[in-house]
């Protein structure tokens, strides 16, 4: 009996869920790609979203995409809620101005204020300028070394990276510590390289920190054009003078919110599978890529799930974070209350790597799970899915870690995300809909087989 058993058992256990209808998924995953290409549905609703323009945390414009989107999310029968999020709110002020003196003749640059620095007094900041190339060579210098200057790093991303993430992981640190660094010897004010992999003329905003710094000193990026230009005026005029001029300032903190929309799961209505994105951005540009294309996935991914009678068991959950930008307080208010609610989350999956072809995704999950998720590269792979790593998910859904979940991050092409971040160049012109298409149908049709195969711990 138990002989004849057993393999009927395990038989039946291998083909349930995966390998029972292959041909079906397959057939599934192809109806969830044509559909979003031919409806360019989220394309649409990123024209709209970023036709509001930039969205600074505690912004006008940041609000007004909460509330358009919301009415969006009702309308199609989401049930939609708004979860209240303090945020700092830092202004830019009026376009900074900053250039080099140097045997008599100015060279101007394109610059911008780091989110969250300080201005310069009316009249700007004057002074010369003392190169960094490394945090070991600043650590090296002498207490007063920068004393009276202004410092200007120029730590390049690495170009033999071929994941740019890995490059502006390196390298973001003068972005994010360089004021405070350099205030700790001295130095009135920092000029960065911008942080991008190749040069252009485009400066790159991005956050920065003052805690721990024993002066708030103001903080801008030039483009990576000019940091190139200064470094090489640096060899033939170490006396030159950089003049920076910025109004920007941090102000109170306001009260903003989290977007929340469900569709109800069928059959496990308490079990909850998240996906999002963060809808703040940075102001040089509209956001598209960095983040507009990450909640646009989401979205569009349960509308495609919806339209196409797909939905999962399990309630499906888009959240449009606030403020991942400067701070992560709309993740962290979301983890907040999901463990104050002990909400069940079993899957959360996030896009926050721009909106180019879609070529992966990361899995923070056990190796069992991990396991489980590279047998759907079969069905993927049509697509150009094909990269299956370990290496983080995503910073929104990073506070919800626990033993019980699973955590995705979407992984779309890099190579010229860096170009774009947080620069002038992030808006919709640089997205190719049928690329943003790809990456929302890749969300549905992973939403679709996880919960369709129970790929979630404990089961
Ligand atoms: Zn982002």
């Amino acid at each position: 009996m138990y002989k004849i058993l057993f393999p009927c058992i395990f038989v039946f256990s291998t083909f349930v869920g995966w390998t029972q209808t292959p041909a079906d998924d397959a057939a599934t995953v192809k109806s969830i790609y044509s559909y979003a290409l031919t409806h360019s549905q989220g394309y649409q609703w990123l024209e709209e979203l970023t036709n509001i323009g930039g969205r600074l945390s505690g912004s006008e414009e940041a609000d007004e995409a909460v509330q358009r989107f919301k009415a969006i999310a009702d309308s199609m029968g989401f049930t939609t809620q708004l979860q209240e999020v303090t945020v700092p709110h830092w202004v830019r002020g009026s376009k900074e101005v900053a250039f080099a003196t140097a045997a008599g003749e100015n060279h101007y640059f394109q610059v911008c204020a780091l989110g969250g620095s300080v201005g310069t007094p009316f009249n700007g900041i004057t002074a010369p300028v003392v190169e960094i190339n490394s945090f070991d060579q600043l650590q090296d210098m002498d207490s007063k070394a920068l004393k009276g200057k202004i410092a200007f790093y120029n730590i390049p991303m690495d170009p033999s990276f071929i994941n740019t993430f890995f490059a502006y992981s390196q390298s973001v640190k003068q972005r994010y510590v360089g004021a405070l660094e350099a205030s700790k010897k001295g130095a009135i004010a920092v000029v960065i390289r911008s942080l991008s992999a190749t040069v252009n003329p485009y400066p790159h905003t991005g956050s920065m920190t003052y805690v721990g710094a024993p002066k708030h000193i103001p903080a801008a990026a030039i483009s990576t054009q000019d940091a190139e230009w200064l470094t090489k005026a640096l060899q033939t005029h170490p006396e030159l003078k950089i003049t920076l001029k910025m109004d920007c300032e941090l102000r109170d903190s306001v009260t903003s919110h989290n977007l929340i929309a469900d569709l109800k799961g069928s059959e496990k209505p308490d079990e909850i599978i998240l996906i999002g994105g963060h809808i703040d951005s940075w102001d040089l540009g509209t956001g598209a890529h960095d983040d507009g294309a990450g909640c646009m996935h989401a979205l569009e991914a349960a509308w495609l799930l919806k339209e196409l009678n797909l939905l999962p068991k399990r309630t499906l959950r888009v959240v449009f974070f606030m403020n991942e930008e400067f701070g992560l307080n709309g993740a962290k208010t979301y983890a907040k209350f999901s463990k104050q609610n002990k909400l069940h989350h079993v899957l959360a999956l996030e896009s926050d790597a721009g909106g180019f072809s879609p070529r992966g995704i990361s899995i923070d999950a056990p190796d069992t799970i991990v396991n489980r998720i590279k047998l759907l590269r079969e069905l993927l792979e049509p697509y150009g899915i094909h990269q299956f790593s370990q290496q983080g998910s995503g910073a929104d859904i990073g506070p919800l870690k626990n033993n019980q979940l699973v955590l995705i991050g979407m992984r779309p092409d890099n190579q010229r995300y860096f170009e774009i971040h947080h620069s002038a160049l992030d808006v919709l012109g640089s997205v190719n809909p049928r690329e943003l298409e790809m990456g929302s149908a890749t969300l549905a049709s992973l939403v679709y087989l996880l919960d369709k195969l129970n790929v979630v711990i404990g089961e």
